[in-house]
């Protein structure tokens, strides 16, 4: 399988860089502008100025983060193909993201013996821990989302959002149960719904939902039709959860697709701020 990074420019003049596993399929998508919350939905039309082919979807990410957190200047030199600048540009960029793409291509290039002995972390540890970090950034953004839920509509602060397998974001949500006068718009279905719609397609195969509290049962199914890969969420359910705590749907053999589940990321902030919801419905002072 191949992978590739690549920067578009927009029509405003800003770069977009991202990866994928179908170049042209991808593109197409940003033209068509068929990426809600992307960076290029209202910036076209979009043009492909620089694409790197790669033997591993991690290298074609890491190549994209380390390209996400160069200036201006050093993306041009690259995308003119003036490579011989790019050293001499090395520590114009000040973002901290650019340092830690470097640092981990230092360790990926470090010598096999400091790993052996235990120095360095071996090449599973580090995919652990980047995929931790992406789990991490990616719940954020749905705390963001629980948080429009309670200042936007006064609903119950719980945000989901749909990433598929190349790492964008295809749909986004949070509770709309009293606005719509819906009983089902509960956030992850209207991430879903939103990514169904973008997508064309009522299988989400590949998609991963971050969401801030334990998905219900009805949440729970709809990501079992959708084929989603797999689920992350904050803050466990002892009421309803059916991702382990009350139901385990996702996971049921009896079903003809698994989801993978991983709980508890950022769940103490999100647990937080259910409380605090309630506790300010109640009349009571937030806990710190
Ligand atoms: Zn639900």
């Amino acid at each position: 399988m191949h992978f590739w990074t690549y920067i578009l420019c927009c029509s405003d003049g800003s770069y977009y860089t991202g990866h994928t596993d179908a170049l042209e399929y991808r593109i197409a998508q940003h033209e068509q502008g068929a990426i809600p919350g992307c960076h290029t939905m209202d910036r076209r039309p979009v043009q492909l100025v620089f694409s790197q082919e790669f033997g591993s979807r991690e290298e074609a990410f890491l190549a994209e983060r380390q390209i996400k957190g160069w200036r201006r200047e050093k993306k041009e030199a690259l995308i003119s193909g003036r490579l011989d600048l790019l050293p001499g540009l090395a520590r114009t960029a000040s973002q901290p993201v650019l340092r830690q793409a470097q640092d981990e291509r230092f360790l990926r290039t470090a010598d096999v013996q400091k790993q052996e002995s235990g120095q360095i972390p071996k090449q599973g540890q580090m995919q652990q821990q980047a995929q931790d970090d992406i789990d991490n950034r990616r719940m954020r953004q749905a705390l963001a989302l629980a948080q429009r839920a309670e200042h936007e509509d006064d609903e119950i602060p719980v945000g989901a959002l749909l990433v598929d397998a190349e790492g964008t974001v295809v749909g986004e949500g949070w509770n709309r149960n009293i606005a719509e006068s819906d009983p089902s718009a509960h956030a992850e279905i209207v991430a879903m719904r939103q990514a169904g719609r973008a997508l064309g397609n009522h299988r989400l195969v590949g998609c991963t939902l971050y969401v801030t509290l334990e998905p219900c049962a009805m949440c729970a199914m709809a990501m079992v039709h959708a084929r989603l890969a797999r689920v992350v969420f904050a803050a466990s359910d002892p009421k309803t959860g059916a991702a382990g705590s009350v139901f385990d749907l996702l996971g049921d053999p009896r079903h003809n697709h698994r989801v993978e589940v991983q709980g508890g990321v950022l769940a103490e902030e999100a647990g937080k701020r259910l409380t605090n919801y309630f506790r300010r419905r109640r009349g009571r002072p937030p806990i710190d």
